[in-house]
């Protein structure tokens, strides 16, 4: 059983801690458990890393950098934008605490170099082991419907017709179906939703075909240069309206970090992102309901068996009365779970500055 930490050190440009107060909140958590890796990210500054690699490295723990693909990368540098599947751009409308959630196309050369070009001018020298992609994916309910039906932009126009749909179609059977579109025949943990719909169901597994393409360029290269790589992923229950599709990525990863948040009430927050779903198409029928219990997170958790890769479940265990009601219980029976539902860890999110002692204390 080992634990992964992750934490935000600011936006492209705020810094929201300072190394020492980094350090000291790692040098308390270090003690209280195995920590195999410190997923650190993304504010640009290479000194802020110095001090904390080298506690990590004394420590045999690798230091991991946070990186955003497919979303606030456009605010450091150009890319090319998402577009709707009319080819329109999408309004995010979830702008919070310093991120942007502006997506960008998952298909675009231009922005996959774009990472790779902010990693190497920014921290190849700050002594990083490995990088954690996030953001690696479509908009979700969170754009509304148009958020989902993307990105529809040229390029990923071409990439559905090489792969046998026409997005035109697509657009025609969604104007004529309105939420319907959505509608499914049968959902499993593993298997992920039957959309009744044809065009509905080639629309959802070619677009994790797209996401995958570029997200698999990125890992092989990333590997070259001698990284691990991590994937945040959305969990399994919502997965599929974002294009990811776990045992595609699952192959080009050393490890996944499925968020199983479900104490979230914002982005990447399952019951929140699942709520998006009945608000933007409140018609759409086969949908089961979901406690946000035990016996569903512990279904999220072996729905991963077998994929190719270590799988580190991502707990929140920072607290916020509005967006994160978080408490030490949840939090031990949240690691509990996880662990008995067969993972090889779990990652403590999104936010180790902002838990209160009583949830680090939990973790004893
Ligand atoms: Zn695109």
């Amino acid at each position: 059983m080992k634990y992964i930490i992750q934490l935000p050190t600011g936006s492209w440009s705020t810094m929201d801690y300072s190394s020492q107060d980094i350090l000291h909140r790692l040098q308390m958590v270090v003690e209280l458990v195995p920590v195999d890796k410190v997923i650190l990210g993304w504010y640009p500054d290479p000194h802020m890393y110095q001090s904390i690699g080298a506690f990590l490295n004394s420590r045999g723990i690798d230091m991991v950098l946070w990186m955003p693909v497919f979303s606030e990368v456009g605010d450091f540098v150009p890319v090319d934008p998402a577009k709707d599947l009319w080819g329109n751009a999408i309004d995010s409308c979830l702008a919070q605490q310093g991120e942007t959630f502006n997506f960008c196309c998952p298909s675009s050369d231009t922005n996959i170099r774009a990472v790779l070009d902010i990693y190497r001018n920014h921290y190849s020298q700050c002594g990083f082991k490995g990088v954690f992609l996030d953001r690696i994916r479509t908009h979700s309910f969170g754009g509304g419907v148009a958020g989902v039906l993307s990105c529809g932009c040229d390029n990923c126009r071409r990439k559905f017709l090489d792969r046998g749909l026409s997005l035109d179609l697509v657009a025609e059977e969604y104007d004529r179906l309105g939420d319907d579109f959505f509608s499914i025949s049968d959902y499993s943990p593993a298997q992920g939703y039957s959309f009744a719909n044809k065009l509905a169901s080639d629309f959802f597994k070619i677009k994790g075909h797209i996401v995958s393409d570029s997200i698999s360029e990125l890992c092989r290269c990333f590997k070259d240069m001698g990284l691990t790589v991590g994937l945040d992923l959305f969990a399994p229950l919502v997965s599929d309206f974002v294009g990811q599709d776990y045992h595609l990525l699952a192959s080009h990863a050393d490890f996944i970090k499925p968020m199983l948040y479900r104490r979230t009430f914002a982005p990447a927050g399952v019951g929140y992102e699942y709520d998006l779903l009945h608000q933007h198409a409140p018609s759409a029928t086969g949908y089961p309901q979901m406690q946000m219990d035990r016996n569903f997170l512990l279904a999220q958790v072996e729905s991963l068996k077998g994929l190719p890769c270590a799988k580190f479940p991502g707990v929140e265990i920072n607290y916020n009365q509005q967006l994160v009601p978080t408490d030490p219980e949840y939090i031990r029976s949240s690691i509990q779970t996880i662990i008995q539902g067969g993972a090889d860890g779990v990652t403590l999110s999104w936010n180790i500055m902002e838990a209160p002692r009583e949830h680090i204390l939990a973790l004893q």
